[in-house]
């Protein structure tokens, strides 16, 4: 029954995930069945009325993990594909990232299954503001805060909070992260993701003892996570050499004027036609041999066909998700690819919207430098963490990253003891 539930290949994925690490780290049978199981799956019918007089029914879809160490965090995604158990694995990969980075937070994760390009603003309006009155009796700053995730930004979070204060009868701040800076959003949150994914990167670099300003980039996806992680890349001195986006992808062997790359997004909606670039194929792309590979689009973008073809010497994770467990194999046994796993890689999205929360109920705010340096500062020393762990106990930076965010919530678990 319960796999029947989940029953999806990103599910799937995360559990295989799980179970390796529980066997890694000889997890008790109690403990790893309390720590595998969502504590709360909840779905919602969502009917609204679309802009030519129809009302559609939408999914929507909220999955707690688990909320021993604190409230749930998590995003909210809109996409085509959104499914129960797509949601409740990417609620169990912000688990570990939560406890890997030692924030005081359990995870979660949110989704309605719809196509947010073919919708209008007023749809969209209507249909977040339908599931925000849905979700109210279960989110709030001590018990689940949402934050942006595919599909979704800070506008959805405005209208979410607009919809939770309504009812208050005063402003909630603490409800969502991720929001405008003007209704106390934290400034640098918009960029967190994509500025941690280039930081983490930078300093596999450096590891490597390759020098940011003589290496060159492909990031897949350029949403929020790529197009700042390619503009942090490119201020950092890398040649960002080809980007994609669901409708395509682009070359320019001389590197991407990133600057001038969103912009032309914001006008046209996709990378494709940018006129200081040519065309490539999108798999060929992430084949091309470059230092940094970051894929920042969907889950299981790289399977066991291209993990043999990659040619980068950094896999920067920023999607969640992106490497098949297979792929996973295939990297481990071919030695020569610095992996960022998406646990560490885009954590600076939960990070900063931790600190966006802390700033809500202190009701203070901090400058866009003391935001990212807060952050670089975290992510150094869980970088640092994570790669110590992998040398001493010789396993890769994934297991090495999952183990202990894992033990962190098992720990947890342990001594609060079990409520009969
Ligand atoms: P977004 O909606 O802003 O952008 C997604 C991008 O991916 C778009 O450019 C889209 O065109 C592209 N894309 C979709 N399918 C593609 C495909 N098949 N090939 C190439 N490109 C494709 O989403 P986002 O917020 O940037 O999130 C991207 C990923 O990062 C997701 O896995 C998300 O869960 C993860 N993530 C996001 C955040 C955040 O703060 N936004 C934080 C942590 C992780």
């Amino acid at each position: 029954m319960r796999e029947t539930l989940l029953a999806n290949q990103t599910f799937a994925m995360a559990a295989e995930q799980f179970e390796q690490t529980a066997d890694f780290l000889d997890l008790e049978q109690e403990v790893r069945e309390r720590c595998k199981w969502p504590k709360r799956l909840l779905t919602f019918s969502l009917p609204i009325r679309m802009d030519d007089g129809r009302t559609e029914v939408f999914f929507g879809y909220r999955v707690q993990h688990h909320l021993s160490r604190g409230p749930v965090k998590g995003g909210i995604r809109y996409h085509p594909d959104v499914e129960l158990g797509e949601v409740a694995a990417l609620a169990m990969w912000m688990n570990w990232k939560c406890a890997l980075m030692k924030l005081p937070y359990g995870g979660a994760k949110g989704g309605i299954a719809c196509n947010p390009r073919e919708m209008s603003r007023g749809e969209q309006e209507r249909l977040t503001r339908r599931f925000a009155q849905e979700l109210l009796p279960f989110i709030g700053e001590n018990i689940d805060v949402p934050a942006p995730d595919m599909g979704t930004n800070a506008q959805t979070m405005a209208w979410i909070l607009d919809v939770a204060s309504t009812q208050a009868g005063y402003l909630v701040p603490g409800v969502v992260t991720g929001k405008p800076v003007e209704l106390q959003g934290s400034k640098g949150r918009t960029q967190a993701t994509g500025h941690g994914v280039a930081f983490a990167a930078t300093r596999a670099l450096s590891r490597l003892g390759i020098k940011a300003k003589d290496s060159s980039a492909v990031i897949q996806g350029f949403g929020n996570v790529g197009s700042h992680a390619a503009e942090t890349l490119m201020f950092d001195g890398v040649s960002v050499k080809g980007v994609s986006d669901v409708g395509g992808a682009i070359w320019n062997d001389g590197g991407l004027d990133i600057v001038k790359l969103r912009a032309y997004v914001r006008e046209t909606g996709s990378v494709v036609g940018f006129p200081e670039s040519e065309v490539i194929d999108p798999q060929e792309l992430l084949c091309q041999e470059v230092d940094i590979l970051a894929p920042c689009a969907m889950e299981r973008a790289i399977g066991k066909e291209l993990a043999p073809k990659l040619r980068c010497k950094v896999l920067a994770e920023g999607a969640n998700g992106p490497t098949t467990p297979e792929a996973d194999a295939i990297i481990e046994e071919r030695g020569d690819i610095f992996l960022i796993p998406d646990v560490l890689c885009n954590a600076g999205g939960v990070t900063v919207s931790y600190f966006e929360w802390v700033q809500n109920l202190q009701r203070f705010s901090w400058t866009e430098r003391e935001v990212l340096t807060k952050l670089e500062t975290l992510l150094a020393s869980t970088f640092d963490r994570m790669v110590s762990f992998a040398e001493a106990r010789k396993c890769g930076h994934r297991l090495a990253a999952l183990a202990l965010g894992i033990k962190e919530v098992a720990d947890v678990k342990k001594t609060r003891g079990l409520y009969p």
